[in-house]
C-alpha cells in the first residue's frame, strides 16, 4: 500500500530527554512522517524526512477557518523489546469521521496503519520504558490552498509527529479538582464537538484559563443547550461510579467518542461490572453526592488514561468525591489498562497491535 514510501533519514539525531524530563508534548523524535493531497492526484507522495518545519503560504486556509483535524494515540516498548499500539485502527476510523464533518478527504485506514508503523519503526529508540511514559502519536491534517475563500480546501497536508511523554497531569494518578462551567460551552449537537478538530480546542481554552485561576485543573463542559446535562471533563471523557453502577453520558452528537471511554466501557463489562450510557444532570450528581451515593468520578483519555476527580466546584458548592482521595475502581482501572497497554497483564480484548 505504501510501495512509494521515501525515507529520508537524518544525519543530526538528537540528544533524548532524560525519563525524568519528559513532561507532555515537549519534545519530538527525529523524523515525522508526511503525505499530500491535492484534488487532481489524491493523497499521495508518502514520505518520512528528518523532524524539521514546514513552510506553508499566508493565506494557506487552515490559518483562517481551521480547517484541520487531528489524532492521538500511544505506542509503548514491552518488557521484551516489543512495540505495542493500543487500538490504532479506532483512531484512524475516528480520523475519518472527523474528515468527514470537516470536509477533509478520506484516508485509507491500512495506509494510515502503515506509515505508523513505518515511522515508529524508524524512530523506535525513542520510545521511553520507565514506569507511566509512552510513546504519544500525533497524526493530523491541514488545508494548504492558498486562497481566502469559505471553502474546502483543494491541497491538504497529512502528517504524523512523535513525542516521547511522561504523565499528562503533574498530578499523575492522582485525583484533580474540577470547576463545573456553567458560562461557556465546549460545542453543541450539530456542531463540530465529536469531531478532533483545532477549534474545539482553542473555544475551550478561556474556560479552563478562568478554572485554573480559581485553583482547578479542569473544566466539567455541560451541554450547549440546557447547560445542565453533563458532557465532558477538559479533553476527556467523564465516569461516575454510584452506588456501585458506573454511569457515563451517551454519545449525544457534541461528545468526543472516546477510545479509552469505549475501552473502560468494554473493560467494565468483561468484569461483570454494570455500565449505563444515559444523559446525567449536573443537579442529580450533586444530590448523589449530598446522598452518599457517587463513590467516585474520573476522566478517560489516551493522555492520562484514567484521571481521578477529587473534588467538583459547581457554582461555588463544593463535592469532595470519595475524600478527594483515588478510588479503588479508578485505580484498577488504571492499572489494568496501563497493565495491558504496556504488554504486562494478558490482553482479553485483543486490542494491542
Ligand atoms: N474528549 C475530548 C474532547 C478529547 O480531546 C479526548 C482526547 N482524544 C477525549 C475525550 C478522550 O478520547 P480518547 O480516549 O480517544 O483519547
Amino acid at each position: 500500500m505504501l510501495q512509494s514510501l521515501e525515507i529520508e533519514l537524518t544525519s543530526n539525531k538528537k540528544q533524548q530527554p532524560a525519563a525524568d524530563q519528559l513532561g507532555f508534548g515537549n519534545h519530538f523524535t527525529d523524523h515525522m512522517f508526511i503525505m499530500d493531497y491535492s484534488t487532481d492526484n489524491g493523497w499521495h507522495k508518502p514520505r518520512i524526512q528528518p523532524y524539521q518545519p514546514i513552510v506553508l503560504d499566508p493565506a494557506a486556509k487552515v490559518f483562517h477557518y481551521g480547517q484541520t483535524i487531528f489524532e492521538g494515540l500511544k505506542a509503548y516498548k514491552t518488557d521484551d523489546g516489543r512495540v505495542l499500539l493500543f487500538r490504532p485502527h479506532k483512531n484512524i476510523q475516528r480520523m475519518n469521521r472527523s474528515n468527514e464533518r470537516l470536509s477533509v478527504p478520506e484516508l485509507n485506514v491500512d495506509v494510515v496503519i502503515e506509515a505508523l508503523k513505518q515511522l515508529i519503526s524508524v524512530d523506535k529508540d525513542w520510545i521511553p520504558t520507565a514506569p507511566s511514559t509512552s510513546l504519544y502519536i500525533r497524526p493530523f491534517i491541514i488545508a494548504t490552498q492558498p486562497q481566502l475563500g469559505v471553502a474546502p480546501s483543494t491541497h491538504y497536508q497529512f502528517i504524523i509527529i512523535m513525542s516521547p511523554v511522561g504523565a499528562y497531569y503533574t498530578e499523575g494518578v492522582n485525583p484533580v479538582k474540577i470547576f463545573v462551567e456553567s458560562e461557556y460551552v465546549r460545542s453543541v449537537k450539530g456542531g463540530v464537538g465529536e469531531a478532533k478538530t483545532a477549534g474545539n480546542y482553542a473555544a475551550g481554552l478561556k474556560a479552563q484559563e478562568i478554572a485554573k485561576e480559581k485553583g482547578y485543573s479542569q473544566v466539567l463542559w455541560l451541554d450547549g443547550v440546557h447547560r445542565k446535562y453533563i458532557e465532558e471533563v477538559g479533553s476527556m471523557n467523564v465516569f461516575f461510579k454510584l452506588k456501585g453502577v458506573v454511569h457515563t453520558p451517551a454519545l449525544n452528537g457534541s461528545i468526543l467518542d472516546g477510545v479509552t471511554r469505549n475501552s473502560i466501557i468494554q473493560l467494565l463489562k468483561h468484569w461483570n461490572i454494570e455500565v449505563i450510557e444515559r444523559p446525567i444532570t449536573i443537579e442529580e450528581l450533586y444530590k448523589a453526592s449530598q446522598n452518599g451515593e457517587l463513590e467516585e468520578a474520573f476522566g478517560t483519555g489516551t493522555a492520562a488514561v484514567i484521571s481521578p476527580i477529587g473534588e467538583l466546584n459547581w457554582q461555588d458548592d463544593v463535592l469532595i468525591i470519595n475524600d478527594g482521595k483515588t478510588g479503588e475502581l479508578s485505580k484498577k482501572l488504571y492499572d489494568t489498562l496501563t497493565g495491558i497497554q504496556m504488554g504486562k497483564l494478558e490482553d482479553p480484548l485483543g486490542w494491542m497491535v
